[in-house]
């Protein structure tokens, strides 16, 4: 049995009443008695459905989860480990072109599926390219699941079920996750329940998770940071975890207001997008409610930003005194799917220095590298590529062995994110700064390199701008030149005053050449701006 099916095995021997998971959109609360009598049928179910054959497990099979955010989609996934299978958690609401790029790039055996998607379903697995297995749909619901059955024990004797089955070796496939797609296609990193398992620990470890906590989870459940950031450490900590299907920015204010005292909220993450829209929705409930919500969420634990750069306005916004979120300090965190996160702000308030992703993880390695010379760069201040190593660290990508290899260097896992540490004296010294993306955000321009990422922080700051990106355009004078796509409330906004403004933050060869302004940058459903569509449709020779 892995480690994490074996704590809530453990936890629901301990204190089986204890709420494990509330699905909002359908209206179910399990405990973890229920969820490990859960798992234990629906890996029956799982078994049956697709065994390759008749007594074995599912031997690292793939298999696909295709259901609304709620209880079905972390039941799907333990189910799958409990039944020694391969899961591949797909978002329903994908288009169904991304989901069969997923589905099938994956080889799935099985799709498990609600009610909901059950069409979708049959259409996924019916299409399937010429040479691959045939794929099985199994339709399931709560209803069906909780079906008495002779041939399987009492609620109360899941959990010692479970604990009684034999270890599994760690190296297992676990999970497969696709990248976001931001610098090309979706690659489906490989996690094994050793790395998952570390992963999930470190978390736990570094924000002090326990039994008493109930997180706010709005986040999508098919990426690293929805599944293995928010979900599973819940889960291994033995505590609460609240799924909500979509943002709603009034209901999650009004949720900590609490009103109607339900167990209070302690923890919430999200993307740096969803503090900016929280700061939004804060200013248009009533002038009572604003005091209850502010009030509100200064009463949480723990609020996290990830998976994007968190601009210091909304963090300087969230954080002032009497402003929307009561005081709270964000807590900043980096990471990506191939390696669970890698540096977090540290636990004091005045350690969560805006700008900075921290220090390392529990359990992580960081080493920067400077890419030109191919040597460890040792002083502060420079910048390399963060490379990193460490027991979460994913070993392959899914069938792409070219791609794996050219991701290590001497063990080492190249992210392809440049970083500086700081070498000031002051609270963020040592912590680590991303500069961006190597591919897309580090412009290079006659012979400089120029930070994407440096200069957004610097725009934003600028009065009456709503949002910002800066992108390299090809250039043939300069190699590339640093190109700014604004949101602003500005009637003008000129490429003049643009430089004017910024002159006495950045360096004039780092000013930009060419400015766009839009109603909205475009995003993905994890924050990330997405910057090779700005660069065709804002700067590309036919815009
Ligand atoms: P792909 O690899 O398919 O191009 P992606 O790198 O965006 O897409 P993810 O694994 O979801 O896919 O995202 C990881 C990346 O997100 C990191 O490499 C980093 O560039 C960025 N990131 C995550 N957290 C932060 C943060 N706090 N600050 C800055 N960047 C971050
Ligand atoms: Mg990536």
């Amino acid at each position: 049995l892995y480690p994490l099916l074996t704590r809530i095995a453990n936890r629901a021997e301990a204190a089986p009443d204890a709420l494990a998971i509330t699905d909002v959109p359908h209206g179910v609360t399990v405990d973890y008695r229920s969820l490990a009598h859960d798992v234990v049928r629906l890996a029956v179910d799982l078994v049956d459905a697709a065994s390759p054959a008749p007594g074995t497990d599912l031997q690292e099979q793939r298999v696909a989860i295709l259901c609304d955010k709620g209880y079905l989609v972390p039941l799907s996934l333990l189910s799958i480990w409990a039944a020694g299978g391969f899961a591949l958690p797909v978002l329903a609401s994908l288009p169904l072109a991304e989901q069969r790029y997923l589905i099938d790039n994956a080889d799935c055996a099985l799709i498990i599926c609600d009610r909901a998607n059950r069409h979708r379903a049959d259409e996924l697995a019916g299409n399937k390219p010429a040479g691959s297995e045939p794929c099985n749909v199994l339709e399931m619901s709560l209803e069906r699941i909780r079906e008495p059955r002779d041939d399987l024990p009492d609620p109360q004797d899941s959990a010692k079920l479970l604990l009684s089955r034999p270890q599994i070796d760690g190296e297992r496939r676990a999970m497969m996750l696709y990248t976001s797609g931001t610098t090309g296609r979706p690659k489906g990193a490989v996690t094994r329940h050793s790395a998952l398992s570390a992963q999930v620990e470190s978390i736990v470890t570094a924000w002090r998770w326990t039994e008493a906590d109930n997180l706010l989870h709005i986040l999508p459940l098919n990426h690293l940071h929805g599944i293995c950031v928010a979900l599973l450490p819940s889960l291994w900590a033995g505590a609460h975890v609240e799924l909500w299907s979509k943002f709603d920015g009034q209901a999650i204010w009004k949720r900590w207001i609490n009103e109607d005292r339900r167990v209070p909220v302690t923890m919430f993450f999200g993307v740096p997008t969803v503090y900016s829209r929280l700061i939004t929705a804060h200013a248009s409930l009533s002038p009572d409610e604003q005091v209850a919500a502010t009030k509100g969420s200064a009463s949480l634990r723990l609020q996290v930003s990830g998976s994007a750069p968190l601009p210091v306005s909304v963090k300087a916004a969230w954080e002032r005194p009497g402003g929307v979120g009561g005081g709270q300090v964000l807590l900043e965190r980096y990471g990506m799917t191939e390696t669970g996160l890698i540096a977090t702000t540290g636990w004091e308030n005045d350690k969560r220095v805006g700008g900075y992703v921290g220090n390392p993880m529990p359990n992580v390695e960081i080493r920067l590298f400077d890419l030109d010379t191919n040597a460890v760069v040792d002083t502060a201040d420079t910048p390399g590529e963060v490379q990193v190593r460490g027991p979460g660290i994913t070993k392959e990508y899914w069938r792409l062995p070219d791609a794996t290899a050219k991701e290590f260097i001497d063990g080492w896992f190249k992210t392809g994110d440049i970083a500086e540490r700081c070498g000031a004296a002051g609270p963020a010294h040592n912590m680590y700064h991303i500069l961006g993306r190597n591919s897309v955000d580090i412009i290079k321009s006659g012979g400089e390199k120029i930070s994407a990422v440096e200069i957004e922080r610097a725009i934003l700051e600028l009065p009456d701008i709503q949002d910002a990106a800066v992108v390299g355009v090809a250039d043939e004078e300069w190699g590339q030149v640093v190109a700014a796509c604004i949101v602003t409330s500005r009637a003008q906004l000129t490429l003049e005053q643009l430089r004017n403004e910024l002159r006495s933050e950045i360096a004039s060869f780092k000013l930009p050449r060419k400015l766009k302004v839009v109603d909205v940058i475009p995003r993905n459903g994890m924050g990330k701006i997405q910057k090779k569509q700005i660069v065709e449709q804002q700067f590309g020779p036919e815009a």
